[in-house]
């Protein structure tokens, strides 16, 4: 365990010194910022697990500005389309009316996506609401679906006219981010003395209670591995007190629990040096080193399986996502393997990983009359309704349906 020089200080406590724990490797689309992956690290001062990646916060904004999978409906989480998002959305609104008697307050959801926790809360009665997102398509959805003031702006460009808000939510953003103490300050200045905030994040301590795909939690997106104590270290650093930390639990596409921290913190007018004190986070690590171990016997489950496959033959990958990118960084397929991507989100469809295009999902016919080739669900989560989808395609078409190859009753 050798403590190394940090290329990234931890974004809780700034400190410059960190432990390696792993590294995650992936193949991203063709010229993506964050394309060779990061070393996965915990913070000798406050114990945060992060990921020391090199990339800048501009990368990051390009990446999520243009190429922006939550402005799709149907794969996309946030808007509240799907039952079980609907679901999500309705507890954390239930949650904050509980702590937020006025129902004339005003409240911003940073990061609103499509929408549909501000839809949750308007049907609670509150109407003084207000969205923020960096995606205009997402802006144009809110707008439509709820009908409340919304604006496009990126977290670190929203400007003062927006006004001042007695409630702040941040659902499932400080994960994403690269400076969190920025978000934090602008936060607190949209803030009204007295304010609340409400932030959530998947939840650290939790990740080896329910593995969703080998080593998922670390990828491209999420580079910040919040728990309870980090929320409060956060928090407290800039003078807030604490009102709730807690776990939660939700349901992903294929029905298993995700866990997730959430905190409600109360802005006060005390220096901040009055209240703070950081707690090292003791529990976390070996909870994270139990989720690698267990990962990493998985995945090496999947690497036996598609190396005993044809090695005259390209391989056909269906779902083109965070569990995909990591296998293309496997050893099969870094060995000059010919592959075929497919991927039903439209988003993905024309871009390219290592010089190969990603295609829609209904081509899987055609290429496979040209050629029969293994069909590997690269999706754990959507693995169910990938399969249901290929099988229709080819009954539609007249077609046996193939064989597939799929991974998700490993994680049982
Ligand atoms: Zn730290």
């Amino acid at each position: 365990m050798n403590k190394i020089s940090s290329a990234r200080i931890c974004p809780v406590c700034d400190s410059t010194t960190n432990e390696f724990i792993i590294k995650i490797d992936f193949e991203l689309f063709d010229g993506h910022p964050m394309n060779g992956g990061y070393d996965v690290v915990q913070c000798t001062n406050c114990g945060l697990i992060y990921a020391n990646t090199p990339v800048t916060q501009s990368d990051l904004d390009i990446y999520y500005t243009d190429l922006s999978k939550y402005e799709d409906k149907i794969l996309a989480t946030g808007g509240g389309f799907t039952e079980n998002d609907k679901k999500r959305l309705s507890v954390t609104a239930q949650f904050i009316s509980k702590h937020v008697t006025d129902k004339n307050s005003r409240i911003v959801d940073l990061g609103c996506s499509n929408g549909g926790l501000l839809k949750e809360l308007l049907d609670l009665g509150y109407s003084n609401i207000v969205g923020i997102d960096p995606s205009s398509a997402c802006v144009q959805i809110t707008s439509e679906h709820v009908g409340c003031e919304c604006y496009q702006y990126s977290l670190y460009d929203i400007p003062e006219s927006v006004g001042k808000f007695d409630v702040v939510i941040s659902t499932h953003v400080l994960e994403h981010l690269l400076d969190v103490k920025k978000a934090i300050t602008i936060i607190d200045n949209l803030l009204n003395m007295d304010g609340l905030v409400y932030i959530e994040c998947p939840n650290a301590d939790y990740y080896y209670e329910v593995i969703h795909a080998p080593l998922q939690e670390f990828n491209a997106e999420h580079i910040n591995h919040f728990t309870e104590t980090a929320f409060q270290n956060l928090m407290n650093s800039f003078g807030y007190a604490k009102l709730i930390t807690a776990d939660k639990i939700m349901k992903t596409a294929s029905e298993q629990d995700y866990h997730a921290v959430y905190g409600l913190f109360r802005k006060e007018n005390k220096h901040s040096a009055e209240v703070f004190s950081m707690k090292f986070d003791n529990a976390v690590r070996k909870r994270i080193d139990k989720y690698i171990n267990d990962s990493n016997k998985i995945f090496d489950q999947i690497k036996a399986t598609i190396a005993a496959l044809p090695e005259d033959k390209p391989v056909g990958l269906f779902g083109i996502g965070q569990f995909a990118f990591k296998l293309l960084k496997t050893d099969f397929f870094k060995n000059n393997r010919q592959y075929k991507l497919f991927d039903n989100n439209r988003m993905n469809v024309g871009k390219k990983i290592n010089g190969f295009k990603i295609m829609p999902g209904d081509e899987l016919v055609s290429e496979y009359r040209k050629e029969k080739f293994p069909i590997l669900i690269s999706s754990l989560i959507h693995e169910m309704s990938i399969r249901k989808n290929i099988q229709d395609l080819f009954e539609k078409n007249g077609e046996d349906v193939p064989e597939m190859i799929g991974f998700f009753h490993l994680l049982s």
